[in-house]
């Protein structure tokens, strides 16, 4: 029995920007969580709301906290009450944590729990030597699977999500974004038979590995405008699908300026602020599909993510681009931090 043992973690201490690499007590997994060893972990954008303490974090994080919730890991100890998972079990885990009482939990829709509470953001998360989360929220990874790799399908999961959901089989897709999701997104939707493929960014080394998952077209609004070039290339018609992954209020206005009569948006991209939509023009006349993705289907959507990986139908090793001892917090924070940004997915290891 490791718990009480000390270990490595990550702590957010104070409110405030920045990070505390600490030795803290191993936790001890209650009647239905597993302890588990963590053996990948990958830094989101969440992570680095937290760490540089925007207004979001502050209104939020309770510190002192371990956060991190992007992980991979081998399970080490199980509480008296779990059923399924056995030490030994290579995890990752839904970071959605549902309640299981409420209304949507108990009709299908876990993915939108009204309780739900998000490790490393409402309880301690993975950037230590070991996490503990609810048996229901693990996902059993096939052995074959790397440990990076594994580490990236909770991200990936809500790309593939939005994507699935979105049915671009056939259909010309604009992908807004070129974030590690907007990536995601972009390799998912070339997989899923999107026929013509235009993605959207601004970050040239970004862009760069999108290009390696095929896109027909790749936009750098720094350059160029992107409704002028998207309306070009449908011969002035629009695009059958816009998938919104920036959170740009530029971008969502572009995007339901571009789709055509009768597509679909799918909002997935979080904006800082309030964004004004003009309701009639945009979307109303327009008679846009509106579909808004939070999170991913619990648990349909890991299931579909392990059978794109397993299957190897897409390789995402390309969008990880640094890996760092768990203590570099630091440098690789600054890596994520940086005005023209040199970095896809970076992975910790503790
Ligand atoms: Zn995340
Ligand atoms: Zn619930």
């Amino acid at each position: 029995m490791i718990s009480g043992v000390l270990m490595k973690a990550i702590r957010k201490m104070r409110a405030g920007a920045g990070a505390e690499v600490v030795e803290v007590a191993v936790p001890k997994p209650r009647t239905h969580e597993v302890l588990v060893k963590v053996v990948a972990t990958s830094i989101c954008g969440t992570d680095v709301h937290i760490y540089n303490w925007d207004p979001w974090a502050a209104g939020r994080i309770k510190p002192p906290m371990i956060f991190g919730h992007e992980f991979a890991g081998e399970v080490v100890e199980v509480g008296p009450q779990v059923e399924h998972i056995a030490v030994g079990d290579r995890i990752s885990a839904e970071t959605h944590i549902p309640c299981r009482g409420c209304l949507q939990c108990r009709t299908g829709q876990m993915h939108l729990c009204r309780n739900v509470k998000i490790l490393g953001v409402d309880r301690d998360g993975c950037f230590a030597d070991y996490v503990v989360v609810p048996e229901i929220c693990c996902i059993k990874n096939d052995a074959t699977l790397p440990w990076a790799i594994a580490s990236l399908q909770e991200p990936f999961g809500n790309a593939t999500y939005a994507v699935s959901a979105s049915q671009v089989a056939g259909k010309s897709v604009v992908i807004f974004g070129d974030g590690p999701i907007g990536i995601f997104a972009s390799a998912v939707a070339h997989a899923y038979g999107a026929t013509t493929l235009i993605v959207v960014g601004m970050q040239p080394y970004r862009l760069n590995i999108m290009r390696g998952f095929k896109p027909d077209h790749i936009i750098d609004v720094t350059k160029e405008d992107a409704r002028a070039r998207i309306m070009d290339i449908t011969g002035g018609g629009g695009v059958d699908v816009v998938l919104e992954m920036s959170g740009s209020p530029k971008a969502i206005h572009d995007g339901l300026h571009v789709v055509r009569r009768g597509g679909t948006f799918t909002a997935f991209g979080i904006p800082a602020r309030p964004v004004e939509i003009d309701f009639a023009e945009e979307l109303i006349f327009k008679g846009i599909n509106l579909i808004a993705i939070s999170g991913r289907m619990m648990f349909g959507t890991w299931v579909e993510v392990a059978n794109l990986l397993n299957s190897k139908r897409i390789d995402i090793s390309p969008v990880i681009t640094h890996e760092f001892p768990l203590e570099k917090i630091d440098a690789a924070m600054e890596l994520l931090n940086a005005k023209d940004i040199k970095a896809g997915k970076i992975i910790l290891k503790p």
